[in-house]
Parts: C-alpha cells; structure tokens; sequence
C-alpha cells in the first residue's frame, strides 16, 4: 500500500516523475496525492518544462498530451522580413499554416505574410497585390538566457522534485517518512530555499567518467553517499549538466576510496538502461551554486546546447516526427508541378537527411532486426557507435543524387516505400515499449 511520499494522503494520483514533456522514457508511479501532483506542475515544473520549448521542439518531444508539435517563440526572417515573437514549431510554419497569417514591416510599410490561399480570401487583397518570398534563407532565431534555462528557481526545484520522486521510486519507498526525509519535502514544496539542496557539479572527474555514457537527450541519475554524511542524487539533464540534489542526511560519511554507483539511464526515444560505473577517491563531486556555475562556464553550457539544436537526435519519435513533414510535402509533390524544391524543403539540410536515412533504412529492409531497437538498427547499418554525422557537402552530394531520382521519375516510389517501412516500424516498436 502507498501514501503520498508528501504527505502519507491515500488520495494517489499517478505522478510523472521525470515529466513525460522532459522525456520519452516513461517513469511514473502512483505514490504522490492529488494535491501535491498539482502543487509542483503548477508552481514551478510547467514554467520550467515551458522555457525549454525550443530545446524540447529540437528533441522532438511532443506535446504531453496532444502529440502534436512543441510551439515556441521566435523571431523569423524571411527574405529580409522580419516577423517577430511568433509561435512557430519549425520553418514549414509560416507558409503550412493555413489559419493565420502574420503582420510584419517591410520598408515602413505594414505586411502580411502566410500561405497565399489563405492571403487571397483577406478582404483587401487580390493575386495583385501578392509578392512571393524566397523561403531558401528562413531565419529562425530564439534568443535565450541559459541562466534562465537551468538556474531559475523554477528549473531547481523541478529538478528537486524529479530527484526525490526518483529516489523514492527507486529505492521503493512508499510513504512520506518526516524523519528521514522532511528537509527535502520542504525544499520541493517551497518551505526552504532551493538553492541548499540543489547545486551543479563542476567535476571533471565526473564527466570524464559518464562523458560517453550520458548522451544529448538522456536523463541519468544515480545516488551515492558524500563524505559529508548526506546521501545525494546526481542528475544528468539531457547531457548537458549535471545536477547535484541533497536527499537526506545519514549522519555517516563515506570513507571508502573506491566507490561504485549504479546508474539509470532514461533516453529520450524511450529507452531505459541500467550501468554500472565506477570511481577511485574520495566519495565527493565537487558541486557549486547554479547560478554562479552558469556564470562561471556559460560557454561551456552554451557550446553543449548549440550541439543539441545542431545534432538532430535520431531517436524514433524524432525520426516519426520528420517523417510526418515528409509525409505532408510528398502530398504536395505527388501534384503537378511535381516541385522538387519543396520536396526537399529548399535544400534544409534536416529535410535531405531524413531522406538520406528512410532510402538507407529501405537499402537494408532484409536486414532489419525487429528484436533490436530503432536504433541499435541504425547503429549497426551504419557501423557507428555513437554519433552519426553529415557534413554539408555530403548532403550537396545527395541532394545532387535525389535531383537524379527526381529526373528519372523514381523518387516519389522510392520515398513512399521507404515510409511504409518506417510504418511497419514504428508500429512494430510502439507496440513493444515497456512500461
Ligand atoms: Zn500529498
């Protein structure tokens, strides 16, 4: 029988503890009461989980409930227009969106930009009047405070509530124990400051030994007992940082010079995994305040996120995601004037890759291995074992390529294969996922 690790209620409700916006991995238990599963969404996670749109969209993530694409904020440039702050989930927005269109200034002038359906039935305006813009340079530019992102009180004590919920979780408790565990209670439900119990490591020691372990996307956290007698949680958020939470004080330091912890991985295609690793000694990571480790290393923060916008995570709901554009633009090309340039999205490099992958996965359909994951599959057929990159060349050269398909009249049939495949997939997969 559980009790709220809050509060001992019995009013259970299923709490997501890493949120399911955060993360494809799935890792929830029906241990928090209504009352407080409410508390921290409201008070702070859905703030924090909202000033990672941009981030959550490049992971893709969905939407929690919908599935739909994240919306984000930014300013759009588009043949030397500028549309600010709009909601937008990527550079198909502005011309795919058939409900709004978006006022801007151009030369002193006011603009309207959209779809030109939706254009020729604004009162006041005839195919005269219309411009057509060149789509091929589309900015699209997010400005962002990474203070902001994984220093705010709100992003802490997201992280507080996901370390303690996780501990809970993991070492199978099922009740609120007030002696033990009240300080941290009280940090989560804002009783005490945040900045006591959560603090950013800047061990190298520690990225050292997780660097090819935590990859961009993944969650991984473990727990281990300081020198200093308090036993805590070790957050590594996305890949990017690691997050230090103080669960509870033990009263026993740590002596042991060589140590070992136990390591659970949640990626972001929702794969779980457990590792082992291990460290010579004392049993300390160095930590500071977050905010002055985001002072301090700002460019090292910032150089890791640029590396999550530019690598697209070939995850399987990213890969779902890209396929569905795809999807939408065979549509258009399958229609007189066969427009190859929107096919491929005016050369965006996301677009080609996603082709380069479906034909390459099409390529090796024998070889496909239902019992592996997506990725494993795509590890193997590319003999990779970690990143699979692209340079921009490489894609010119492909693209060269599809233009030939594209001539030939083969390329719809063969992207239209290539999608049934990673159908059969992503059904196949979708169907096996562990709770
Ligand atoms: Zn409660």
């Amino acid at each position: 029988m559980c009790r709220c690790i809050y509060c001992n209620s019995d009013d259970l409700s299923v709490s997501d503890i890493i949120s399911y916006a955060l993360t494809g991995a799935k890792v929830t238990k029906k241990f928090v009461c209504h009352e407080h599963n409410a508390f921290t969404n409201e008070n702070f996670e859905r703030f924090a989980i909202a000033n990672l749109d941009f981030f959550r969209n490049s992971l893709g993530l969905s939407e929690r409930r919908s599935g739909k694409d994240i919306k984000y904020r930014a300013n759009l440039v588009i043949d030397g227009i500028t549309i600010p702050n709009v909601a937008v989930s990527g550079r198909t927005s502005i011309y795919e969106d058939k409900k709004r269109l978006f006022s801007a200034e151009h030369d002193g002038k006011k603009v309207l930009i959209g779809n030109v359906d939706k254009l020729k039935q604004k009162k006041g305006v005839c195919a005269g009047n219309i411009d057509t813009l060149d789509m091929s340079d589309t900015v699209v530019s997010v400005t962002f405070s990474i203070e902001q992102l994984f220093a705010s009180d709100e992003m802490l004590r997201t992280i507080a509530k996901i370390a303690y919920e996780w501990y809970c979780y993991s070492n199978k408790i099922n009740s609120f124990i007030p002696e033990i565990y009240q300080d941290i209670v009280d940090c989560v439900l804002m009783k005490r400051n945040v900045t006591e119990f959560v603090e950013i490591v800047v061990d190298g020691n520690l990225d050292y030994a997780l660097k090819d372990i935590c990859y961009l996307g993944s969650h991984g956290l473990f727990e281990y007992v300081d020198i200093d007698g308090y036993k805590y949680v070790i957050l590594n958020f996305w890949g990017i940082i690691y997050y230090k939470i103080r669960i509870c004080n033990l009263n026993s330091p740590n002596f042991n010079l060589a140590n070992y912890y136990n390591l659970f991985l949640y990626a972001i295609d929702g794969e779980k995994s457990e590792t082992c690793f291990g460290t010579m000694g004392k049993s300390n990571f160095i930590s500071m305040p977050a905010k002055q480790a985001m002072q301090k290393f700002n460019k090292v923060y910032a150089s890791k996120l640029e590396q999550l916008v530019k690598t697209t995570v070939l995850s399987l709901a990213k890969m779902k995601e890209l396929i569905d554009e795809l999807r939408k633009a065979i549509t258009i090309y399958k229609q007189p004037p066969y427009d190859f340039a929107r096919l491929v999205e005016y050369e965006c490099n996301e677009r080609i890759t996603t082709i380069h992958v479906l034909l390459f996965l099409l390529g090796h359909e024998e070889n496909y291995i239902f019992s592996s994951s997506f990725n494993e599959n795509l590890k193997s057929f590319y003999k990779i074992d970690d990143t699979l990159t692209v340079t921009v060349e490489e894609n010119k050269e492909y693209l060269r390529y599809l233009l030939q398909l594209h001539e030939s009249g083969t390329l719809l049939n063969s992207i239209e294969e290539g999608i049934t495949f990673f159908d059969k997939i992503y059904l196949y997969e979708k169907s096996n996922i562990k709770d």
